[in-house]
């Protein structure tokens, strides 16, 4: 009998953590694995906020596949999907073609910018090594133009997050932590720079527990971050952002606008026929497509209802990587013959957001609340733990979060 192929798209926490999970259970003989991703390394995306303010360098972010992947197990190809084909069970890619016994889609995420005019002409969002790379850039470029004008331009220290989900609260944390640094560096006054949080909700982090929105908020203000709350965004120039807030428009003279008001899945599988909801496929337990049995759809492109509540659950590197240990442990059974795959339960351990870094908030265990120091441990310890199971110590030494106290 042929091996059967096994293509996997996409590096992130899903499609990393299937190859690395398929690479320990299944040998050579038993099928071909490929991982296609664009970038010859891998990022925690989850980091990348911190590579947007400058806080941390995306050479700590990023991890060479190479150095994770036993390559003599699993064909890396560095290349980028253009069309998944699934009636044909092909996958086109910028530089040649793919067929496929089983598929496993790990594309992630991209900005869902709701048709607001503007933003995808003038606002920068935080979904790559590139992306976020470019919003430091971009930030230190008008720090560094401020002093060089004739007439110092206000918009250029404006600094504005739209939306205050765990992404921008946790990135105008970073943000409060870099601009007394550019500052200083640039010689501004703190006084003269804002940064500044635009919500449409009636809170921040809707949803989630007020005690701790309450005290995430209280931190953030003290470092000088500003709230616009029930402020719905609606457009954005180049130089300027459009709110409304209590029926009245308002507006800010920016030129630097992180939108971090929502995601979406991957657009690529809606255009391949996919049927989606805000780019995300519903999927079987098994995390399959309903449409298209021999497709396994994980991490942010999925979309799975939890039974209990009736809502999706949210997309998480936590439920990624969960999703990715079922798949492995499902395309294992697959390429023995069996057909009688397990159904994914999420174990849902808790969420943790910084605060910069050295302060944080989170709920782990069910209900046991944390905030401060021990929220901000806590979160070195869950990324500390995904690098353990993706790369064992030597990555955890190499790129770990060891310094508990800074
Ligand atoms: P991703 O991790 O986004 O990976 C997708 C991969 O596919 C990337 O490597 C990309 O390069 C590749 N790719 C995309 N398009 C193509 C293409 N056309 N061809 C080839 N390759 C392609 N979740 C948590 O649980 N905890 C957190 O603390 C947390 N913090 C976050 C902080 C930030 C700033 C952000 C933005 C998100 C955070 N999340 C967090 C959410 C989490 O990052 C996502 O849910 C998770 O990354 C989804 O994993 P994924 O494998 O689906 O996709
Ligand atoms: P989100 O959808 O969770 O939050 C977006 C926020 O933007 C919401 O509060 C929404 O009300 C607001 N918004 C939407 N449209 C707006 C508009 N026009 N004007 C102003 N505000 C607007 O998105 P996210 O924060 O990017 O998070 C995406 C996913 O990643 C979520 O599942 C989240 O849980 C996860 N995540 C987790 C962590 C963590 O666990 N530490 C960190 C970051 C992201």
């Amino acid at each position: 009998m042929n091996k059967p192929n096994i293509v996997i798209l996409g590096a992130g926490y899903g499609g990393m953590m299937t190859a690395v999970n398929l690479q320990k259970s299944i040998g050579a003989d038993d099928a071909n694995v490929t991982l296609v991703n664009k970038h010859s390394y891998h990022y925690q995306t989850t980091w990348l906020h911190e590579n947007a303010a400058g806080t941390l360098h995306h050479d700590k972010t990023r991890i060479a596949i190479k150095d994770v992947l036993d390559t003599t197990k699993i064909n890396f190809v560095q290349d980028t999907v253009t069309n998944i084909l699934p009636e044909e069970k092909k996958v086109q890619l910028e530089n040649g073609e793919l067929s496929y016994d089983y598929l496993v889609i790990g594309l992630g995420f991209e900005a869902a910018t709701f048709g607001i005019p503007g933003l995808l002409e003038h606002a920068y969002t935080i979904n790559s090594i590139n992306s976020s790379r470019l919003i430091r850039q971009h930030i230190e470029y008008n720090f560094a133009k401020y002093n060089n004008e004739a007439h110092p331009k206000e918009e250029r220290l404006n600094l504005v997050v739209g939306g205050a989900g765990f992404t921008g609260i946790e990135f105008a944390g970073e943000l409060a932590n870099r601009v007394p640094e550019l500052c200083k560096e640039y010689d501004i006054p703190r006084e003269k720079v804002r940064i500044i949080v635009v919500e449409a909700a009636p809170t921040a982090l809707p949803g989630f527990d007020p005690e701790l929105v309450e005290y995430a908020m209280n931190s953030l203000e003290a470092k000088g971050v500003e709230f616009k709350i029930g402020a719905m965004i609606k457009e954005v120039t180049e130089n300027n952002l459009v709110f409304e807030k209590d029926e009245q428009r308002e507006e800010i003279a920016t030129n630097t606008v992180v939108w971090a008001a929502g995601v979406r899945g991957n657009s690529l599988v809606e255009e391949a026929g996919f049927e989606a909801n805000r780019g995300r496929i519903e999927v079987t337990p098994d995390l399959r497509s309903k449409q298209y049995s021999d497709v396994f759809i994980i991490g942010d492109c999925a979309l799975l209802f939890n039974e209990e509540t009736g809502r999706p659950y949210p997309p998480t590197a936590q439920i990624a990587i969960q999703q990715a240990e079922q798949t492995a442990a499902n395309l294992k059974k697959a390429v023995q013959g069996e057909k009688d795959f397990e159904a994914f339960t999420p174990d849902l351990k808790g969420t943790v957001a910084s605060l910069g870094h050295d302060d944080a908030i989170g709920v782990v265990f069910d209900d046991k609340k944390l905030f401060g120091w021990s929220a901000s441990a806590m979160k070195k310890v869950i990324d500390n733990r995904y690098l353990l199971k993706l790369g064992g110590i030597s990555l955890l030494l190499k790129k770990g979060k060891l310094n508990f106290f800074k």
